[in-house]
């Protein structure tokens, strides 16, 4: 098996003359909860753009697994994804959202009910599994999220500002919940963010981007002691 989870080897991104990512080179480590840290427009999306097979690197080449990413059908890329925007469909139960993608793919009914069940049981809200959307809490909401990127028992999830639309004490809530979860159920996580206490608070490392490019990746205890360059600093230094 190989040591790393994920690699991108040299990925680059470009939208017309705009060199989104340059030249990426990163490792990410099995079970690693990894953020990618910077400011609005350093290229964080569309690395997980590329990472969830969204869109393609322009040169470069992205590994899950030791297979190439555009090798992998997609239904076995065993990725789930969660956005800022929780996406849920108000018309459907808690429940029928998280089946959603289970029965787009055909999968029986025993199987869909049983899934659901775990994940919904994934992130504590089994009780509230009839609810409608509009019934629940953003936090609650966000859970309902992530019980469905949840429902594949990916090994990877990819999180793009997961807890940006809640407000402080739901988001400090959500941040120990996915930390947990992560913990728990032995979790590839990449998490962006352009919020540095939340980066330095969750995760094992941190990649900080700055233009496309890393400027430092490390532990949260080295970026905030040791930060490599004046742009890191001043980052770290900021406060939301
Ligand atoms: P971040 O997530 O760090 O805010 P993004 O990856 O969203 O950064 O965007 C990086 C840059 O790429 C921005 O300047 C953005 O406008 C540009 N960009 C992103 N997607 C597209 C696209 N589909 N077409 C053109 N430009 C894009």
């Amino acid at each position: 098996m190989v040591d790393y989870h994920i690699r991108l080897d040299g990925v680059t991104k470009t939208f017309g003359a705009l060199r989104v990512v340059d030249n990426l080179r990163l490792d990410i480590v099995r079970g690693e909860f990894l953020s990618l840290l910077g400011p609005s427009g350093s290229g964080k999306t569309t690395i997980l753009m590329m990472l969830a097979g969204f869109q393609d690197a322009t040169e470069g080449t992205i590994y899950v697994d030791g297979h190439m990413i555009n090798d992998i059908p997609s239904h076995r890329r065993n990725m789930g994804v969660v956005f800022q925007s929780y996406a849920l469909f108000p018309h459907m139960t808690v429940a029928q959202n998280v089946a959603f993608p289970l029965k787009m793919r055909g999968v029986g009914r025993a199987e869909i009910a049983a899934r659901v069940n775990r994940a919904l049981d994934m992130v504590q809200l089994a009780a509230l599994s009839e609810r409608r959307p509009a019934q629940l809490s953003g936090g609650q909401q966000q859970r309902v999220a992530l019980a469905r990127a949840l429902v594949f028992e990916p090994g990877v999830v990819l999180m793009d500002e997961p807890l940006g639309a809640l407000d402080k004490q739901l988001r400090e809530q959500m941040q120990l919940d996915i930390r947990e979860l992560h913990g728990r159920l032995g979790l590839t996580i990449v998490f962006v963010t352009h919020d540095q206490s939340e980066a330095l608070t969750m995760s094992d490392r941190i990649a900080v981007f700055n233009k496309g490019l890393i400027e430092q990746i490390d532990t949260p205890r080295m970026i905030y002691d040791h930060p490599a360059t004046r742009f890191v600093a001043e980052f770290i230094g900021e406060t939301n």
